[in-house]
C-alpha cells in the first residue's frame, strides 16, 4: 500500500473528450432522445442516461467502437507519467461513472495497469454498449452506478494522502471530501467548487496534476500536514 493514492475521473480529465459525446456525435442514431438533457434536468439518473446512450450506439464492430474510445485523446505518455508518480510514492485508482469497457481497453493499450471503479459493460455485436452498475455494493450507487464518493471515503481510511482529480459534477461530491491541497479541477467540477467557495488547484491536462503532485515532495513530504489541510476534510 503506497502512502499517497490518487483518485481520478476518466473522461474529460484522463481524456480531452468525454465517450459519451463522440458517441452521440457519430455512432448514434439521429433520432436519438436527448438522455442528456433529461439528466440535466433532474428527469433521469446520471446512470441511466449514460447507459441509454450507450445501448443507442450503432458500431458495426467492437474495432469501430475502439476508435472511438482511441479519439477520446487519453493523455500521452500515460505509462512514463504513472512510472513517475510511483517513483513519488504515489498510487493511482481510476473512479468513472463511464464504462469499464473503453477504460480498461485504453489503459491496456498504453500500457498501464491502474486499479479501476467503472461500470462493467460489454458490446453487444451489431449494436452498442451494455453497461449496468457495478456489483460491488460497497461501491455503488444508484445515480452515477460508480459511487465515487465512497471510493474516495475508503481511500481516506487506509491512505494518510489522498488526492482528487475530476472534471464533471459527478465528481463534486468525491473531490470535497480531500483537502484543498489536493483537488484538481477543471471544466464543470471547477465551477460547480468556484459555486461553493471551495478552493481547488486548476489543471488543464492529466499531466499538470501529476507535476503539482510530485512538486510537493517525496512521500515523506506528502505525508506533511499542509497548512489548509485541516479546513479541507469533510465527513
Ligand atoms: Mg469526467
Amino acid at each position: 500500500m503506497s502512502a499517497a493514492l490518487l483518485v481520478t475521473d476518466f473522461d474529460g480529465t484522463l481524456t480531452e473528450r468525454d465517450f459519451y459525446q463522440l458517441a452521440v456525435g457519430r455512432l448514434a442514431p439521429p433520432d436519438l432522445p436527448d438522455h442528456w438533457a433529461d439528466y440535466r434536468a433532474g428527469r433521469t439518473t446520471h446512470f441511466d442516461a449514460l447507459a441509454a446512450i450507450f445501448a443507442s450506439i450503432r458500431a458495426v464492430d467492437e474495432q469501430a467502437l475502439l476508435e472511438l474510445a482511441h479519439d477520446m485523446g487519453l493523455q500521452p505518455d500515460l505509462a512514463e507519467h504513472v512510472g513517475r508518480l510511483r517513483d513519488g510514492g504515489w498510487e493511482v485508482a481510476v473512479v468513472s461513472a463511464g464504462c469499464g469497457w473503453y477504460i480498461e481497453r485504453l489503459l491496456g493499450s498504453a500500457g498501464v495497469d491502474l486499479e479501476v471503479h467503472a461500470n462493467p459493460g460489454e458490446f453487444v455485436p451489431g449494436g452498442g454498449l451494455r453497461m449496468r452498475r457495478p456489483d460491488d455494493p460497497r461501491f455503488r450507487s444508484h445515480e452515477l452506478g460508480v459511487d465515487k464518493a465512497a471510493v474516495v471515503r475508503d481511500a481516506l481510511r487506509r491512505v494518510p494522502t489522498v488526492a482528487f482529480a475530476g472534471d464533471g459534477d459527478p465528481d463534486l461530491a468525491a473531490a470535497r471530501l480531500v483537502a484543498p491541497t489536493w483537488r484538481y479541477a477543471r471544466g464543470d467540477l471547477a465551477a460547480a467548487l468556484d459555486e461553493e467557495g471551495q478552493p481547488y488547484q486548476p489543471f488543464a491536462r492529466w499531466s499538470e496534476v501529476v507535476d503539482g503532485l510530485l512538486a510537493r515532495g517525496d512521500t515523506t513530504g506528502v505525508a506533511t500536514p499542509h497548512p489548509d489541510e485541516e479546513a479541507g476534510h469533510r465527513g
